[in-house]
């Protein structure tokens, strides 16, 4: 037996009677509802003000009911029409994003997953620490810009969605960088980027066996990035900004990748890793999670996030990808979720996989 988590006091109705899977109506939620309706299990879609219409146009991925709230922030008001629902809701990165990362933890619903990770993950700091200790590549950071030796890129601290980065090619052009708040200097890491979407769970015997669990491969992505992406087009960062452009990293849509399979083991290794210091730093990483970094020309994977939940990648895989084929057929990260929630039920272990 694994690790129990700290399951909220009204979870054993999930065990007594079946829960509804619920999250917010954005991100991945259509994946995920799809999963929910193929396993069996009920869902329910958390949207702000008018119900969403674009579900229509996608029968298999509605959800059978919705909950709508003025205000996403509302939501910790709502919590008795969920647990009357009998929920578990299903973080993904706009649902914790928008009710904030500490009212998402505090929420007194079941959430699958270990509510813990958000602590973890959403601190750079403490990310760092979690990686670093777990003996994974990351890029290298500089503590003061006297030792920069090579292109950087400066990240503050809580900037989200790629926005507000500064990059400099060498010390000299980091001084032009003014801080406006805090910040991180990191390593530009050259190469390719790779977005590695992996799940684990504590419960399923066989596979590649980590903890008492087994690591599953699920899928590829890599993220286009407007406006940096076409930087290459220009041939410089210079280019860019001589046309008053600031370089930015926000993500417009995802394309699937595949790694040469000789590196297959390097990511494994580093997942396995990531897995096994979560568990003994925090009570171990459930569920989905995506490891991001960039394969060096040295075919070092060095890794500069970790995304604790589904990312909006997976959407690419509804219907499988070229690894999730290899687990089970039509295996989406959405209905991988089900999955496990449905086992986890039938063994009478919810507790580790809900909190
Ligand atoms: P999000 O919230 O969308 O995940 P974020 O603000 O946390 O973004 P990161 O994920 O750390 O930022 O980085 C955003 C993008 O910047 C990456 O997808 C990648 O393209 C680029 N990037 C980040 N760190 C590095 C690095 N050390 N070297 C090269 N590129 C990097």
């Amino acid at each position: 037996m694994g690790i129990e988590l700290s399951p909220p006091s009204n979870y054993q109705r999930l065990a007594d009677a079946p829960p509804t899977i619920a999250t917010l109506c954005s991100h991945s939620s259509l994946q995920i509802f799809h999963g929910a309706r193929t396993e069996g299990f009920q869902s329910l879609g958390i949207c702000q003000g008018p119900l969403p219409r674009f579900y229509e146009a996608f029968p298999l991925g509605r959800p059978d009911r919705f909950l709508s709230v003025d205000r996403y922030s509302d939501l910790p008001g709502r919590v008795d029409e969920l647990n009357r629902a009998n929920a578990i809701l299903v973080p993904h990165g706009s649902f914790v994003e928008y009710i904030g990362p500490e009212k998402f933890q505090a929420l007194p619903v079941p959430v699958f997953g270990n509510r813990a990770v958000i602590g973890w993950e959403s601190d750079r700091e403490k990310e760092r620490v979690w990686l670093e200790s777990a003996g994974v590549r990351m890029p290298e950071r500089f503590v003061d810009p006297s030792e920069v030796d090579g292109p950087v890129i400066v990240k503050y601290y809580g900037a989200k969605g790629g926005k507000g980065f500064f990059l400099a090619k060498n010390r000299e052009s980091l001084r032009e960088f003014r801080a406006t708040g805090p910040h991180v200097i990191q390593e530009y890491v050259l190469g390719t980027r790779y977005y590695v979407h992996f799940f684990y769970s504590p419960i399923s015997q066989g596979g590649y066996r980590v903890g008492h669990g087994s690591l599953e491969l699920l899928g590829m992505d890599r993220r286009d990035e407007a406006n940096i992406d076409e930087l290459y087009k220009l041939g410089a960062q210079e280019e860019l900004l001589k046309a008053g452009i600031r370089p930015t990293f926000v993500v417009t849509g995802n394309v699937p990748v595949v790694l040469r399979e000789s590196l297959l083991p390097q990511v494994f290794d580093v997942g396995a890793r990531i897995v096994t210091r979560s568990i003994e730093l925090f009570g171990g990483m459930v569920g989905p999670f995506c490891v991001e970094g960039i394969m060096t020309e040295e075919l070092v994977f060095k890794v500069f996030e970790i995304s604790s939940r589904i990312v909006a990648g997976t959407n690419l895989f509804i219907s499988g990808s070229s690894y999730s084929d290899l687990v089970r057929p039509d295996l989406s990260m959405g209905r991988r979720i089900a999955q496990e929630l449905k086992l986890a039920r039938e063994l009478g272990r919810l507790g580790e996989v809900v909190s």
